[in-house]
């Protein structure tokens, strides 16, 4: 790690939780916590807790938990290092710079968005030279003012081979920084060369306002015509929206979501400012999880052909499930809303958007277009389909103002498909419960990381290496009552791991709070300890309990290695047998 631990603790000392959090959640105090709506998924009711006591956060809906670094890493969508330097200075100190090799990376991660900072500004330069001029015609002729230009950096990259190269070598840089950051490509015979080359330029910006990467749309017909920065250190494509730099401050309430940036700045420039786009890639879950901290509404309005149909309708769920509400905008007689707007102007666009369909609607209209309602077993198997769609929505009201819906597509009774409908949902409920069931008796499936990756093999250890794991959270001092326990003993890696820490740390003199440790754990496994740390534990008999709780943990392991001793035996058995059986048959 690159900054020193010393002042990460400095850092969590000086950084109260709830001051921090209050800056952006409203919070109320009740018994010993604060609560408010969780700031990392679209809710009504507060699931979202903070614990003084504990400096640490937990959400109860979406899962997200940690100390105030990690609050910032997700809040502002950042990477350990910049989110220390945020908290920095919000708390007045001076991330210390050190010597040797691991330091550079904070300092390469300035250096690369300093690089795209600079090729930004070089692009935009170059459109307005003669060498440019096909470029900015391009634009013109998409109908872009010269304020959305200046507004979205918009650029141009020369057509030629080594522009960016020498332009940005007369400022320092050398090709080797060029290929980190994406901006240049090299070959099998390691010649290297501008990635982008006659293309117009469109910039990412994060949410800081800082360059990322850029998109680049080739003039001509040479392939591909578009064309993305690669991940790099500041860029990962699963994370970052197009534009919602901008359509966060919107006043809107809904965000549009287009399938690329030309849709998206036309719809800015035609004054709808909460327009993104995903790029490179279809909607990822991160991304939605991204927008449903700034929107409660998505308004999905791709395509209208095939490739916009299918990406809406993977996209949907994903929206769903971070708790934003989805509509559907079916842009009709146009390609794409860019075209819309140009064809038929912006009120008729807004109107669009107001009656964009509910996605239900939508979902049955996309089950209509696959059978022939005239053929009357096809007119069966559309009221099967979409009332399996149907069955699973939540509210009553819905399932029964749709089933009407499908109900006059179909040519039946209102009330035939309600019954339909509620079959369906009979069949489903039970089968959940015959489920739930199983899972009930079988506990070792219970109470286990939401993370799959970090499961529990051995639930009653692991509930000791919880118990452990807290009270070394609470007490650093009862280090010296462990009598010799190490992490290795442990059956869950993770928890292993983080006692082993907090051993060192409490050792070293270091802060053994959970938020010290955002350096040293992924997110998802903070999401995890951050509700483990949560759970009561009393100090009162803190050693009588300790004691308890490592006689469990070695009661286990050894449990589980005579269990693994009698299937090596059992294994070896096996193997002599097989040899033997095999000389015997020899002749
Ligand atoms: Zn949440």
């Amino acid at each position: 790690m690159a900054i020193p631990e010393q002042f990460i603790d400095e850092l969590v000392q000086r950084t109260d939780i709830v001051d921090l959090v209050s800056e952006y959640v409203r919070l109320t105090k009740k018994g010993r916590n604060y609560w408010g709506l969780c700031p990392f998924h679209a809710e009504k009711t507060p699931s979202f807790s903070v614990s003084p006591e504990k400096q640490i956060f937990k959400c109860f809906g979406c899962g997200k938990g940690g100390g105030v670094i990690n609050f910032v890493m997700e809040q502002e969508n950042l990477p350990f290092i910049d989110a220390v330097e945020v908290l920095a200075k919000r708390a007045n100190l001076a991330v210390p710079e050190t010597g040797g090799g691991s330091a550079g990376m904070r300092e390469r991660r300035e250096r690369l968005l300093e690089i795209n900072r600079q090729a930004a500004r070089v692009f935009h330069r170059w459109l307005y030279e003669p060498e440019g001029r096909e470029g900015l015609d391009y634009l013109r002729r998409r109908g872009l003012s010269k304020a959305t230009l200046t507004n979205f950096g918009l650029g141009f990259a020369l057509n030629r081979w080594d522009g960016l190269i020498t332009a940005l070598a007369e400022q320092g840089y050398d090709k080797r920084d060029l290929l980190d950051a994406g901006l240049a490509v090299s070959n099998k015979d390691g010649r290297i060369y501008d990635r982008f080359r006659n293309r117009v330029m469109f910039p990412i910006i994060d949410l800081r306002g800082e360059v990322i990467g850029f998109g680049g749309r080739v003039m001509g017909d040479s392939t591909p015509k578009y064309l993305n920065s690669p991940d790099t250190p500041v860029y990962n494509k699963s994370r970052n929206v197009f534009a919602l730099n901008i359509a966060k401050k919107s006043k809107a309430g809904r965000v549009i979501l287009t399938e690329g940036y030309m849709d998206t700045i036309s719809l800015h420039q035609a004054g709808f400012d909460s327009a993104v786009a995903s790029l490179g890639t279809s909607l990822t879950a991160e991304h939605a999880q991204l927008l449903s901290r700034y929107f409660q509404n998505a308004v999905i309005s791709y395509d209208g052909d095939g490739a916009g149909v299918a990406a809406a309708q993977r996209a949907i769920p994903l929206l769903e499930k971070a708790g934003l509400k989805v509509k559907v905008l079916q842009v009709r007689g146009a390609k794409d809303p860019d075209e819309f707007i140009k064809k038929y102007g912006r009120e008729a666009f807004a109107r669009l958007l107001d009656e964009s369909e509910n996605h239900i609607d939508y979902r049955l209209e996309k089950i209509r277009a696959k059978y022939d309602l005239e053929d009357d077993s096809q007119r069966v198997d559309f009221l099967r389909e979409a009332a399996g769609m149907l069955a699973v929505l939540p509210s009553p009201v819905e399932r029964e103002i749709y089933a009407g819906h499908a109900a006059r597509m179909a040519g039946i009774t209102a009330e035939t498909m309600a019954q339909e409908v509620k079959k369906e949902r009979a069949r489903r409920v039970s089968r959940e419960k015959k489920q739930q069931e199983r899972k009930n008796l079988a506990p070792a499936a219970q109470r286990q990381p939401a993370q799959r990756g970090l499961r529990y093999t051995n639930i009653r250890s692991a509930r000791a290496e919880e118990g452990v794991v807290r009270l070394m959270l609470l007490d650093p001092a009862l280090l010296g009552e462990m009598d010799g326990l190490i992490g290795a003993e442990f059956s869950s890696p993770l928890l292993g791991k983080v006692f082993d820490l907090l051993c060192r740390r409490a050792r070293d003199g270091l802060s053994t709070r959970l938020s010290a440790l955002a350096g040293e754990l992924e997110p998802e496994e903070m999401d995890h300890l951050a509700l483990v740390a949560g759970q009561p534990e009393s100090l009162t008999n803190s050693r009588d309990s300790l004691r308890d709780y490592i006689a469990v943990i070695r009661g286990e392991l050894a449990r589980r290695s005579s269990a693994d001793a009698d299937a090596l035996l059992r294994e070896t058995q096996k193997k002599y047998l097989e040899k033997k059986a095999y000389m015997e048959e020899k002749p």
